[in-house]
């Protein structure tokens, strides 16, 4: 497996490959069996598999989780290795932002919803790190996880808007047993809050079938996060059922539709999101 920190070397990589096709998983390392299941399905599908590792500065909003994101490089490279990945890119941020960057993306209705509207400035800094990102490694086919929904429609708009010529792919939440959907900000949790937060899968599969029932979607999400909110662990940021292209909060579903019911809440410190998408 070769281990690039430079753009030149991963790019002079890239070249000497073509017209081989290159599978791309971005990721922020602290890698669990999620970003793994992306990393076998890139190799599934293409001759070369390239990840990336980089604590993306410009996405954080708060200051304490960019300091505590959790960061594993060793173990990382073992598990990328392990699973068959044939490259890894691990800049520093001085290769990644050789000065702060002055372009801002906007992404309309998009970003002005969930995470976008709890995050101000995240989508921002996604989208720029994904094109940077991108023009380096120059994949084929770029894969993401369905855990971030709206990163997914945010990146699919982001190639769209600038013709990026790389086809995305979504993959499903890789989930604990217990139900938890695998995260890296999971390493953060107490023994007490681990032990609590499968309630939050729980909480959108009980949402989801009393919407099914026919219940109103918005009575039944305040009520299931009002219930979540019961235990002093938990603050619950927003519960919603959406429409799963544009992001719209969806009040009355329609049947053979599909929705996304979307959850996003502190357990303890640590926020934590997740999501079920259904057809009605
Ligand atoms: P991150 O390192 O959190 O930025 O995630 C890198 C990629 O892995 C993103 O496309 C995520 O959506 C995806 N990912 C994170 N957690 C999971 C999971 N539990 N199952 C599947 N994909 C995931």
């Amino acid at each position: 497996m070769e281990i690039f920190q430079k753009t030149a070397e991963l790019m002079h990589w890239r070249n000497a490959h073509r017209p081989q096709s290159v599978g791309f998983v971005p990721t922020m390392g602290a890698l669990h069996a999620g970003h793994i299941s992306l990393v076998e399905r890139a190799k599934s599908e293409n001759h070369l598999t390239v990840c990336s590792i980089f604590v993306n500065p410009t996405q954080f909003n708060n200051a304490d989780d960019l300091k505590y994101y959790p960061r594993t490089p060793e173990q990382d490279l073992e598990m990328l290795q392990a699973a068959g990945c044939d490259a890894v890119f691990m800049p520093d941020e001085v290769e990644m932002y050789a000065a702060p960057p002055q372009m801002r993306l906007h992404f309309g209705n998009l970003e002005q919803v969930m995470e976008g509207a709890h995050r101000p400035g995240h989508f921002n800094g996604v989208g720029l790190v994904v094109s940077k990102l991108f023009h380096m490694v120059q994949p084929d086919v770029a894969y993401f996880g369905q855990k971030d929904l709206q990163q997914f429609l945010i990146i699919k708009r982001l190639v769209t808007d600038l013709s990026f010529p790389v086809r995305l792919v979504c993959c499903p939440v890789v989930r604990e047993p217990d139900g938890l959907a695998m995260s890296s900000r999971n390493m953060r949790l107490s023994k007490q809050a681990r032990e609590q937060a499968p309630a939050l899968y729980r909480a959108l599969n009980v949402a989801k079938q009393r919407i099914l029932n026919g219940e109103k979607p918005d009575l039944v999400c305040a009520e299931v996060a009002a219930q979540l909110n019961e235990n002093p662990s938990f603050h619950v940021e927003y519960l919603v059922l959406v429409d799963t292209e544009n992001l719209r909060q969806v009040h009355h579903p329609q049947a053979c539709e599909e929705y996304a019911l979307c959850i996003a809440a502190f357990v303890e410190q640590v926020r934590l999101i997740d999501n079920l998408i259904f057809r009605m």
